[in-house]
């Protein structure tokens, strides 16, 4: 027997006939004799909801209220889920975050999940009722309630799942997997059906929105098996886990893509050895996060220090800049807004070179500019012009041979 978690998004709970159709996937599960922990999230766009509803009332809206109600979106979904099983008689019980012995840190909106006892859980499973927990949430040590973060729910499910040991954490979604691109950028993208945790990770903090990075982060450290696959049919998904087989003559194993991308750069600063630890430093103090950095020096005595920050922290960077740019005697600092980053992740890239060269290769041939890069390990990004992107992931997919046979369906 087996105990497997599973968790059913927003859209696979978004209405009373899917949480009908989601307790007879779980009733199934059952009945082929496995234990479940069964993770939801708020119905449908109901956290989208509540936060506008918020925004009517409030124009503060303190981060504690805020989780306070936000959770409310999954509360509704465990009961009615709980409900729902015991009607096609399965025997089950819904749990907060807290009733589940999920701890967090003090911090409203993104907290982290500090400590996580399953003992509630597993007496419950004892008995053979299936238990339902709400995604999304846990208490701090002084009994108040917090957020995970937007798309939470996953972290709960396989930080539950470590806890628990179980043998596999499936995550329902309204896609059939992880695929090699956004399937509403490229028609032939095609689902992946192994993939390591290390490449997912990549992907996910990429902005591959079907899991969220802190789950697959998570699922590496207790080394989680991880399924990601529709609720919508019963067709294999994607398995995330340690190491991940590579279809032959492949390296490359998905292409990402990001919009949220503005280059900011100081221009003509007189070389210091300490000016890239002023610079970034001040920056960190200020909560700016930094992806791509590159200095050149131009002259002998000048240099420029050119990065790239999300689109929304622009307007604090550039005030951050402004500031240190005389205690630097930085010339000019400049910005570029309509950027965005294009990048291929796959572990073959340590065993294969060449990659970054065929990367560049496909980008230039096709009429585009890099006008950054960075690596790592088993990634190559590229900022080009935003125009460019969606042609930019369509020629990459197609030169690593990435195509897909038939088109993907697109669920929405
Ligand atoms: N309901 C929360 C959100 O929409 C958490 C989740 O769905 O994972 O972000
Ligand atoms: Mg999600």
């Amino acid at each position: 027997m087996a105990l497997i978690v599973q968790k059913f998004g927003g859209s696979s709970v978004a209405s009373p006939e899917h949480i009908k159709r989601v307790a007879r996937r779980v009733a199934d599960t059952v009945e082929q004799g496995n234990s479940c922990v069964v993770v939801v999230s708020a119905m449908g766009d109901t956290t989208d909801d509540l936060i506008e509803l918020a925004q009517k009332v409030s124009a503060v809206r303190p981060a504690r209220e805020m989780d306070m109600l936000l959770t409310t979106g999954e509360q509704i979904s465990i009961a009615l889920l709980a409900m729902a099983l015991q009607d096609i008689g399965q025997d089950s019980v819904s749990f907060t975050g807290w009733q589940a012995g999920i701890r967090t840190e003090a911090v409203h909106g993104k907290a982290r999940i500090t400590d996580l006892d399953p003992s509630r859980i597993l007496a419950e499973l004892e008995t053979g009722k299936v238990v339902v927990v709400a995604g999304f949430q846990g208490i701090t040590d002084d009994g108040d309630i917090t957020t995970l973060g937007r798309g939470g729910s996953d972290t709960t499910a396989v930080a539950l799942a470590a806890a628990l040991k179980a043998d596999l954490c499936e995550i329902y979604t309204d896609v059939e997997g992880v695929y090699s691109t956004d399937p509403r950028v490229v028609k032939f993208a095609r689902k992946i059906p192994e993939i390591s945790y290390d490449e997912m990770l990549e992907l996910a903090n990429l902005g591959a929105a079907v899991l969220h990075p802190r789950a697959v982060e998570y699922a590496k450290q207790y080394q989680v098996p991880l399924m990601v696959r529709s609720s919508f049919t019963t067709n294999p998904g994607t398995l995330v886990k340690e190491e991940a087989l590579m279809e032959k003559g492949m390296v490359v194993r998905g292409i990402a893509h990001d919009l949220n991308v503005a280059k900011v750069a100081l221009v003509g600063v007189p070389n210091r050895n300490d000016n890239l630890k002023v610079v970034f430093q001040t920056l960190a103090q200020d909560n700016i996060n930094v992806d791509i950095i590159v200095q050149s020096i131009v002259h002998n005595d000048c240099s420029d220090i050119s990065f790239t920050v999300a689109k929304d922290d622009l307007t604090r960077t550039i005030e951050v800049l402004g500031q240190l740019q005389p205690r630097l005697g930085a010339k000019e600092i400049v910005c570029e807004e309509d950027l965005a980053k294009v990048s291929i992740v796959g572990a073959g890239m340590i065993s294969n070179p060449g990659v970054a060269a065929q990367m560049f290769q496909a980008l230039t041939e096709n009429g585009m500019y890099i006008k950054m890069v960075s690596t790592s390990e088993i990634k190559v990004s590229c900022v080009i012009d935003a125009a460019d992107v969606e042609k930019a992931v369509q020629v990459l997919h197609t030169s690593f041979g990435l195509d897909a046979v038939e088109a993907a369906t697109v669920a929405k």
